[in-house]
């Protein structure tokens, strides 16, 4: 009997990592993306850290308190542009009812799970490719500016190191001890050793490679239109360029996944969230450890495989909109001397902004699974903040998914159906 046909639509670090287990477990697999091999995508500019350490849901009491008091100021890190729109609407319901400290709880344990299973992979992969996206397991620290953040994420090192990721607070001087190269004017910094960093558009660069030379077909600059369906069967998508069969159908169109779905008996409440990255070459100073500076939610991370070290940050909520808000994008060139004061404004000066959509579930949690109307359609986006550090993982899961196999991680919670 010959193997399953699998068909991906988006070439993102989800859609491929998925696409490269799925090869692995010896499935005919095809991937659609509406862009050229070499298109933009969330999965490139973004920050590259891999991240155990980040197992609160974006849906938490501490996130609405925060984004009560940054949606005011034009440069801080979260924004909510004002719409008459019902998606937003829903969406925003949704995620206030989420936000709660019991979900949190409920959240918390599997995050950590998907986390570490997806750093283990990324070990893994490290050592079979020969480490061509230059993985760096150092860890990560949270820089403080203030006090009062110290206190603050403080509880989070409590909580961590409850749930069995090792965290712990240093002093200014424990924390140029272990980071040596960077000037910093901090009241201190939590150290997270599990946390890793990687060049994002090497990782991708690197699946997809592998991707063609293995079996893998792709169909470039093919966007999926709709759909044709018979009961509870896929019988084919809809392309520009004509109709594609396959046994099985996975959506992985990052922040367009609800778009794709449209037509389907799917819902997926999504809203965008947009970010931005600046990539300086040759930087005054490299850190050999990635980090966030804490107040200003700004991530800054070493990429010695290109002699570069990108800042990236905030969120912004503002539909399918990819225009560059400069006021944004000063509030990180801003926020970076204010911890390393080696660097100024004028470093920042002609360097390219990129941005990108991160797929935001209005949860906390990713929908990742087969759609219950259908016997053959599944899906794998809403990572949000996540879609790097879960990428792996999310395949492994899915290539179980879509074998029958019992997934080596309990997945009720990302149900892609828990809104219907
Ligand atoms: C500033 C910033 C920093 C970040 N930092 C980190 C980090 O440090 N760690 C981390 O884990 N995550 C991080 N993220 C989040 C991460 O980048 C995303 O979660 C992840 O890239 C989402 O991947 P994806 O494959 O779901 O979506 P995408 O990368 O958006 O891929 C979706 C693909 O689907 C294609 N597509 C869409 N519609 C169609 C269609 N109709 N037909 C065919 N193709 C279609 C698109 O062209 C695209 O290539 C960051 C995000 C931002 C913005």
């Amino acid at each position: 009997m010959s193997a399953k046909t699998i068909l991906i639509i988006g070439g993102g670090v989800i859609g491929l990592s998925i696409a490269y287990y799925a090869m692995r477990a010896g499935y005919h697999v095809t991937i659609v993306e509406r862009g050229a091999p070499d298109h933009d995508a969330c999965s490139l500019g973004n920050a590259g850290m891999i991240v155990p350490s980040h197992f609160v849901p974006l849906a938490a009491p501490s996130i609405v308190a925060y984004g009560l008091r940054a949606m005011w100021n034009p440069e801080s890190p979260f924004y909510i542009r004002p719409r008459l729109s019902r998606d937003l609407l829903d969406w925003g319901w949704k995620f206030m009812r989420a936000a709660t400290a019991a979900w949190v709880d409920r959240a918390a344990p599997l995050l950590r799970d998907l986390s570490l299973a997806s750093r283990r992979c990324f070990v893994e992969l490290a050592d079979e490719w020969g480490n061509t996206f230059s993985l760096v397991q150092k860890g990560s620290l949270m820089l403080c500016k203030t006090e009062h953040a110290l206190h603050e994420e403080s509880g989070t090192v409590e909580r961590a190191n409850r749930l069995g990721v090792p965290a712990q607070v240093l002093t200014p001087e424990e924390t140029a001890r272990l980071e040596p190269n960077l000037t910093m004017d901090i009241a201190g910094a939590v150290y997270f050793p599990k946390d890793c960093h990687l060049s994002p558009q090497h990782f991708v660069a690197e699946l997809t490679r592998l991707l063609m030379d293995g079996s893998a077909q792709f169909h470039w600059r093919t966007e999926v239109v709709g759909w044709r369906a018979h009961e509870r069967r896929i019988e084919s998508v809809r392309t520009d360029k004509g109709a594609l069969q396959a046994d099985e159908y996975v959506i992985a169109g990052g922040a367009w996944s609800p778009r794709i779905a449209h037509g389907l008996r799917a819902y997926l409440p999504m809203q965008a969230g947009k970010g931005y990255s600046l990539t300086l070459r040759h930087p005054k100073q490299m850190p050999e450890i990635c980090a966030i500076l804490a107040e200003a939610r700004v991530a800054v991370t070493p990429m010695p495989l290109d002699s570069a070290l990108r800042f990236g940050g905030t969120m912004e909520i503002a539909g399918l909109d990819e225009s560059i808000n400069s006021a944004r994008v000063r509030g990180i060139i801003n926020a970076v001397p204010q911890y390393l004061p080696a660097f100024a404004p004028g470093d920042f000066r002609d360097v390219p902004v990129w941005r990108g959509l991160r797929p935001v579930s209005p949860d906390g949690l990713p929908y990742v699974g087969r759609l219950r109307s259908y016997n053959n359609l599944s899906v794998a986006t809403g990572h949000a903040m996540l879609g790097l550090s879960l990428g792996p993982v999310t395949g492994e899961l899915m290539a179980q998914v879509l074998s029958g196999a019992q997934p080596a991680i309990d997945m009720m919670l990302l149900d892609p159906d828990r809104f219907v």
